[in-house]
């Protein structure tokens, strides 16, 4: 897998890479701008997001759904950011994002922001 730091976030707010915990050796950035399907460097555009608020408590259970086209392989996938918030959706209050990839209605792990 290519590595791609410091991109730009010009997909309609989804974020150019996340993070895999690699145990002892800290952490990976994975882009997400990259194809999963071909490995297409840059290849990934949205089409299409949708959202979902759930309150848990006190807290904010925010799911985004990118659905992206790769430009290479012509493959369409859905990347789901689940993040949690205490109270209300401002960054100060985010606990914890999770990144999954949504084939066939399973959702596969993908990593953390
Ligand atoms: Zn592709």
């Amino acid at each position: 897998m290519v590595l791609v730091m410091g991109q730009d976030d010009k997909a309609k707010g989804m974020p150019s890479k996340v993070y895999a915990p690699l145990g002892t050796r800290g952490r990976e950035a994975i882009s997400i701008k990259e194809c999963l399907k071909c490995g297409g460097a840059d290849a990934v555009e949205v089409v299409e997001v949708g959202s979902n608020d759930e309150k848990s408590g006190g807290n904010i259970l925010e799911t985004m759904d990118y659905t992206v086209k790769c430009t290479k392989c012509g493959e369409t996938y859905v990347v789901r950011i689940r993040s949690m918030y205490l109270e209300s959706k401002e960054e100060e209050n985010r606990l914890i994002s999770t990144i999954f990839i949504v084939e066939n209605g399973e959702e596969y792990w993908l990593g953390i922001l």
